[in-house]
């Protein structure tokens, strides 16, 4: 047993290169410290939590100089997730202290003091809307992808899938059963899905199907419930975790499957340092151990589409057709709601059917001008107008949270004559209400803020709009959401372009998945239409959506994203430079743009391309920028974006601009974030 420790101490300073040895006394290489033991080590002048990185014989340190850690924590992670973390930092240009934080179990750096944890029970599942737990028959496609799936996980080959079935092809059924292999062959199985309070569903099938063998990972459960659940994956009780993003770093040993349910929603992205993606993050998890990677959606990414091997369900089950979609030029029309939609809500009311009503904002109205003045009420700390929230009585920042009371005059001109411009999904359940709601047919609302005003959230909400008779539900894109209603006949998409006006390469594909998603929860157990209000309803996102051509829409996204270079033809890497003030946050950024300019001169075979966009050649590199933000939080925002056909190489040039950039006196008042293929 070696007799050095190689420690990387969990502090969150950037400057901090680890790893420091230590020396292990013979107790602890008794207790069989190793590779992801979490020791207590004296660190200057504090003692502070550390993971073990390495393990040696013997220290370039003088022996009488090697202090000894304090002791060790009852379970450490396990070893290969020390090479994960390794290889986070890396890719998201973080350090090894952060990327380790997202594999250590929960709360373990607020458990310095070693108290010992009182047992919890582990949390009880309560399934929303799960049927059967009889599983079903496969149909023909699901057994011929079942097959193949069978063949990765015997021969151990690490596969790389995708399976592009379209909305209610029994996806889900698929991922049960190629879990249920898994499990067979003694390997452990991680479930990533986008957000659980959204997809209780799925959550409910699988324990349903799998039982206590099931640990379910999620912000809602308290932190000894969450740790309760980690507990039961580390010692191998628990052999399948589903869960959010965080669960890719699910403590089981032998992973056969990761299963990446919806796998083109944004929340697989983590928005905090390091700014992960659980995706890649997951192949990479899957390549390390030999597991299969299988990644499922209707509305696959351009860039999964071109990294995966993909597998087909082309047809709902049963054989149901996919709804029929309309789509509503409101070009000429001056209501709210086309005429044509009014009158298929009436159809539903009089059916006593239901219906799922899409608009993407919520509150009552998107700003408040005064008519006198013409003042527009704004957040004092963001570049954005504030949002009415009429009952609630405020007015809200939907950036940075700042609130304050709904005006009742202007504090300008003093002016009664406050003007309410646009509709919300609050303004709009309320407009429905009024000319659906009486007799008995409720219209339910799910966003963020019904949600946060009903304690137990999104399922209750769900279930009651389930359980009702008939009704609607109107809501943001928290409606389009992997729910399973049998009895929805109508849905609706108004402002559908909304997410078109997004300056981002991404809005395509945003919005073509957003109506295609609105029209998987329509029709599922019958008849269904949908139909889709816009301004642009030519617009190829569109028109594919309209047709279920995502295919079509596919091939279009990839031609035009090879011809301007975009991802997956390229990796972007965004540094952003933030201070009180424009002046210095500007200053930094083209600090950052020079030195990288110096370090493109110096070679590594990259071209800079000054505020060119050109399609690249391999090993190229293009820089834009700066280019200034909208205010945010109180501060001014600088950016500078990196296109470059190979990502290691373009990410390490970009810590070091950044690294040197930020050690600068000048710079000292700006934070400066890098973000890798940012979503
Ligand atoms: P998807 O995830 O592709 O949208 P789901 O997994 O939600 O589809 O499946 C839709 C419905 O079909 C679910 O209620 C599911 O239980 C059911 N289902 C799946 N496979 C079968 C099958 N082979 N036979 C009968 N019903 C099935
Ligand atoms: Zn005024
Ligand atoms: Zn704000």
């Amino acid at each position: 047993m070696p007799a050095i420790a190689q420690v990387e101490p969990m502090t969150t300073a950037r400057a901090l290169r680890g790893p420091f040895d230590y020396r292990l006394p013979d107790e602890l290489r008794e207790a069989g410290v190793q590779v992801g033991s979490m020791l207590v080590v004296p660190f200057g002048r504090r003692n502070v939590l550390g993971v073990v990185v390495g393990l040696a014989d013997s220290s370039e340190v003088r022996e009488e100089k090697l202090l000894a850690p304090l002791r060790a924590l009852e379970l450490g992670v396990p070893p290969a997730m020390v090479g994960l973390a390794e290889w986070i930092a890396a890719e998201y240009c973080s350090t090894l202290a952060r990327a380790l934080s997202l594999v250590l179990p929960p709360g373990a750096t607020r458990r310095l003091g070693g108290r010992r944890r009182r047992v919890t029970p582990a949390p009880t599942h309560l399934p929303v809307g799960s049927r059967a737990t009889e599983p079903p028959a496969l149909n023909g496609d699901q057994r011929a992808v079942l097959e193949a799936l069978e063949g990765d996980l015997v021969e151990r080959s690490a596969a790389r899938r995708l399976l592009h079935g379209v909305t209610g092809s029994g996806k889900t059924e698929v991922y049960l059963r190629a879990a249920l292999l898994a499990l067979e062959q003694g390997r452990g199985v991680i479930v990533l899905v986008p957000e659980i309070a959204l997809t209780p569903q799925i959550v409910g099938r699988f324990i349903d199907r799998f039982g206590e063998t099931v640990a379910v990972l999620h912000s809602q459960l308290r932190p000894a419930e969450r740790y309760s659940e980690w507990r039961r994956l580390r010692e191998g009780e628990a052999r399948v975790c589903v869960g959010p993003r965080s669960a890719v770093f699910a403590p089981i040993e032998d992973v056969g499957l990761i299963v990446v349910d919806e796998e083109h929603e944004s929340s697989y992205k983590h928005e905090g340092d390091p700014r992960y993606d659980a995706r890649e993050v997951a192949e990479e998890r899957a390549r390390r151990c030999g597991a299969l990677l299988l990644a499922g959606s209707a509305t696959p990414r351009a860039e999964s589409l071109q990294r995966l091997a993909r597998m087909q369900l082309p047809r709902r089950i049963d054989g149901r057709s996919l709804p029929h979609v309309h789509v509503l030029d409101m070009r000429e029309v001056q209501s709210g709601l086309h005429p044509l939609t009014d009158e298929a809500l009436a159809r539903v009311r009089a059916a006593r059917a239901k219906a799922i009503v899409l608009l993407n904002r919520r509150g009552w109205s998107n700003f408040l001008s005064c008519r006198s003045c013409g003042r527009v009420w704004s957040c004092p700390h963001c570049d954005v107008a504030l949002v009415l929230h009429r009952a609630a009585g405020y007015l809200a920042c939907h950036h940075c949270g700042h609130r304050r009371p709904a005006p009742a005059s202007c504090e300008q001109c003093l002016s009664t004559a406050v003007a309410r411009h646009g509709a919300g999904t609050e303004r709009l359940q309320r407009e429905l209400e009024r000319v659906l709601g009486d007799g008995g047919f409720p219209v339910f609302r799910l966003d963020a803020d019904s949600v946060s005003a009903e304690p137990s959230g999104v399922a209750a909400l769900l279930r009651r709009f389930e359980n009702a008779e008939c009704g609607a539900l109107v809501g943001t894109q928290m409606v389009a959401k992997g729910h399973d209603f049998p009895d929805v006949s109508l849905g609706v998409v108004l402002d559908a372009d909304a997410t078109l006006r997004f300056p981002d390469f991404r809005a395509e594909e945003r919005t073509f998945a957003l109506i295609a998603q609105l029209a998987g929860r329509v029709g599922r157990g019958g008849e269904g239409h949908v139909l889709v209000q816009t301004i642009a309803p030519q617009a190829r996102a569109i028109v594919h959506a309209a047709a279920h051509d995502s295919d079509g829409f596919l091939a279009g996204e990839l031609q035009r994203r090879r011809a301007l270079g975009y991802p997956p033809f390229s990796h972007l890497i965004r540094v952003v430079c933030a201070a009180p003030e424009s002046r210095p946050a500007r200053a930094a950024a083209e600090a950052v743009r020079a030195q990288l300019d110096g370090t493109a001169v110096a070679g590594e075979g990259a071209v800079a391309a000054r505020g060119t966009c050109a399609a690249e050649r391999a090993g190229e590199r293009a820089i834009l920028g700066p280019a200034a933000l909208f205010r945010l939080r109180g501060r001014e925002r600088q950016m500078v974006l990196v296109k470059a056909a190979e990502r290691r190489p373009a990410v390490r040039a970009v810590g070091l601009a950044v690294a040197r950039a930020a050690a600068a006196r000048e710079h000292a008042a700006v934070s400066f974030s890098v973000d890798v293929d940012p979503q």
